[in-house]
């Protein structure tokens, strides 16, 4: 049996500043701050954050004057700071306005995030986005198409509900939403490029809050335009409920080769880490075998065997010195996030586990002696004995490391 290796689905590649998204390119994490961007201290403070924890784009709101006119020095802040990760503007309702009336805002964002379902109703509609694509243009800026079923375009979802009621058998409403979902995204992506945005400047989103749905209308977005996509699933929700929904989500596109941006929408606890939900991408990606982040622990999960706290303890143990020594691991050995580590309960499933890893270790479960074979490569190194063997286990995991990923 073959493992799964996602063949991506080809588009054109889009640049946000020095971002590459789509074809062949990394899938990219991006993130969104939570702060008013007329704060500019605390958008700063949390877009660093963001940047830090690995979010390869940041999105901001710009939604009055005064978050338009922030944007600016929070972009030549983050650059005194030397950090370069690339900023959205996202817009809704007066897009259109803030980026004429703020053209240095035009100019700092490196991308412009529009929905077409908020851009403005009847004539005013394609008056409101047709300034935003022009500005886009002149600026030279790429952008995003994103649609979201909570602000779907009412005007377009009437129409195809009324043509849908004259068919002979008429689908049913919820069948037709996800129509309206896709063909605003393709239908707005086709007025841009006729306002005169390049095709690849164009990249597409379709949101929606459930995950078969989300799955149903991006393989409809696939099947029907070569742009790449941005992967996300609306309104995730709150803690293991929103981490659980969106990996279900998206997991099946992206094993599909579908999607080229992804972003978990965590809504945090009061005062909660943003950063989370730049961790949640990135366990995705490295869940599914497609991104590396950090070294991968398989630590089982314990059972009757492991009643002791002792594995607990000692699983911690590993893990915490892992975590540790990242920060310095990453500047010393280049390929470190590939790095394989099993750290088991008992003799059930500990050599097997522990052979498939780059190092293992199988702890003692109860009942057992106190001793612990370690592999190496697939191979029995050695065995582990007595109260000292975490210790030891790291000496020899610290030995593994700079004998295989210092550099040559
Ligand atoms: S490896 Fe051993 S301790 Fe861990 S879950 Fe399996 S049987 Fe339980």
């Amino acid at each position: 049996m073959e493992s799964v290796s996602p063949e991506r689905r080809p588009t054109p590649t889009v640049r946000v500043a020095n971002v590459p998204i789509g074809s062949d390119h990394p899938i990219v994490v991006q993130s969104m701050t939570n702060t008013d961007t007329a704060d500019v201290e605390a958008t700063l403070a949390q877009t660093a954050a963001l940047a830090a924890a690995g979010s390869e784009l940041v999105r901001v709101t710009v939604n009055t004057p005064a978050a338009a006119a922030a944007v600016q020095r929070i972009a030549a802040s983050l650059r005194d700071r030397g950090i370069g990760v690339p900023l959205i503007g996202d817009f809704h309702y007066n897009g259109h306005l803030l980026l004429m009336q703020f053209p240095e805002c035009a100019a700092t964002l490196d991308k412009y995030r529009i929905n077409p379902g908020n851009v403005g109703a009847g004539s005013r509609h394609d008056e409101n986005f047709a300034t935003m694509i022009r500005v886009a243009i002149e600026r030279g800026k790429p952008v995003r198409i994103g649609v979201n079923w909570g602000s779907l375009d009412q005007a377009l979802l009437s129409t195809l509900m009324d043509e849908n009621a004259r068919r002979p058998e008429p689908k049913d409403a919820g069948a037709v939403l996800l129509v309206a979902i896709v063909e605003s995204g393709l239908r707005s992506a086709e007025t841009a490029e006729r306002l005169g945005l390049p095709h690849d400047r164009i990249i597409l989103s379709a949101k929606v809050s459930s995950a078969p749905e989300l799955i149903a209308v991006y393989r409809a977005l696939a099947a029907r335009c070569d742009y790449p996509l941005h992967l996300g699933l609306t309104e995730a929700g709150m803690g293991a409920r929103g981490l659980i929904a969106s990996a279900a989500a998206m997991a099946p596109l992206l094993l599909e080769g579908i999607g080229d941006t992804i972003r978990v929408s965590l809504t945090p606890e009061p005062g909660g880490d943003r950063t989370e939900e730049v961790r949640a991408s990135q366990h995705i990606l490295q869940s599914l075998g497609i991104r590396s982040y950090a070294p991968q622990v398989s630590a089982c999960p314990g059972c009757g065997r492991t009643t002791s706290t002792l594995f607990q303890e000692m699983a911690q143990q590993i893990e915490g010195h892992m975590s540790r020594r990242m920060p310095e691991w990453r500047k010393l050995y280049p390929g470190i996030e590939t790095l394989r580590v099993a750290v088991m309960g008992c003799v059930v499933n500990g050599p097997g586990e522990s052979k498939h890893a780059d190092i293992g270790i199988s702890l003692p479960g109860t009942g057992e002696a106190a001793k612990a074979p370690v592999y190496i490569n697939g191979r029995l190194d050695r065995t582990l004995k007595g109260e000292g063997l975490v210790a030891e286990f790291l000496e020899i995991l610290e030995n593994y490391v700079s004998s295989r990923f210092a550099p040559p």
